[in-house]
């Protein structure tokens, strides 16, 4: 929990996010990071296509306060979308609303979000809703649910921490969703703080989605709960073709392709940008051996992991100590 609340500490700090904007993507975040640019990022989905896994696809950024750069992070959106439609690539678009422009004005907000899926409609491209922390859960929904007047291709996620998911999932079982544990750190008084309320609550809401709901992303690398799945679909008869599994890209990738093999529907979140910073801590706070994807990176092979882990602590550890 300590090292958690570190890395989610050090995820929101500003300085450290410039510095690793810097230098952080030479120094090894291109493991986690598909690419800096579309042309990189095109490249990376082409390879995970033609293993038979499509991709859904994430401008990196979050936390926006100028509108230049909301707008900003739109246009390259809708570039995404263009090449994803020249390409025939196999993808969709993730997205979050506070890049968008939600911290600024809801309507600003609103009319972003509308241009990206109205230009994802003409082309039939999804649109996910990523989930941010709570104060932003609602807010996410509204827009949701006004857009979702004119547009049918959006669809969002649900984080089994919260109290207040199972109420939720039930609202969107018409929706295409995402179920997800939770990336963020939140106060006793909304979410869930035990791993086993959490994997309960977790196992409870895709087993709902995948009996009354539309499309099931079941977006985890925890293989206890996607063994269940798998089991689960199979004894309540599921037709494959109503969910598929989600892991990050980089993550557990021999896992990625043996579920693809085994003939899942199968579909890899793919960062890219230079704004992976608060992204890649998070990563961090859920599971501190992900610092191994960075310095494997940095050092030889015959480096051993705990050198690296060390290693890598000890910048980390030297990092924060200039937040302010
Ligand atoms: C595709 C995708 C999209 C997401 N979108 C959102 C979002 O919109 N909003 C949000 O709040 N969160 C999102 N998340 C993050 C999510 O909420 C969790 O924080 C994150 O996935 C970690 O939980 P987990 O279920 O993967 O497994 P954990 O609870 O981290 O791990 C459970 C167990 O799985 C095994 N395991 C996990 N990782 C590995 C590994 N790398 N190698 C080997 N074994 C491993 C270990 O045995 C571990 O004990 C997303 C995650 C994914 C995969």
């Amino acid at each position: 929990m300590l090292l958690k609340n570190f890395f989610i500490g050090l995820s929101e700090n500003q300085t450290l996010n410039t510095l690793a904007q810097k230098y952080g993507y030479k120094l090894g975040a291109q493991t986690v990071v598909a690419g800096e640019n579309i042309d990189e990022v095109v490249e990376s989905i082409r390879v995970l296509n033609s293993q038979g896994i499509s991709a859904t696809v994430d401008n990196l950024g979050e936390f926006v306060f100028e509108k230049s750069e909301a707008l900003a992070a739109k246009d390259e959106i809708l570039n995404v979308i263009e090449a994803i439609h020249e390409h025939e690539l196999d993808a969709h678009i993730s997205l979050k609303p506070t890049q968008l422009g939600l911290d600024i004005d809801y309507d600003f907000c609103h009319e972003n979000l509308r241009e990206i899926v109205e230009r994802a409609a003409k082309y039939d491209i999804f649109v996910n809703f990523d989930m941010e922390d709570y104060g932003h859960l609602q807010p996410s929904f509204d827009l949701m649910d006004e857009l979702s007047a004119d547009f049918d291709n959006i669809g969002t996620v649900i984080q089994s921490y919260f109290f207040r998911a199972k109420e939720d999932i039930e609202k969107y079982k018409d929706y295409r969703l995402r179920i997800v544990k939770g990336a963020y750190k939140e106060p006793e008084d909304v979410a869930y703080q035990s791993k086993e309320d959490i994997d309960r609550n977790f196992i409870e809401l895709i087993e709902y989605h995948l009996l009354h709901g539309k499309f099931t992303s079941i977006a985890t690398h925890d293989h206890h709960v996607i063994n269940h799945v798998k089991r689960f679909a199979k004894e309540n008869n599921i037709p494959r073709d109503k969910y598929e599994f989600q892991m990050l890209y980089g993550f557990r990738n021999e896992l990625q392709l043996e579920l693809a093999n085994e003939g899942y529907n199968f579909c890899t979140y793919v960062p890219f940008g230079e704004d992976w910073y608060g992204y890649f801590m998070r990563r961090l706070a859920e599971r501190p051996q992900n610092i191994n994807l960075v310095t494997k990176q940095v050092f030889n092979k015959r480096t051993n992991t705990a050198l690296a882990i060390g290693a890598g602590a000890f910048l980390l550890g030297r990092l924060s100590k200039r937040k302010k």
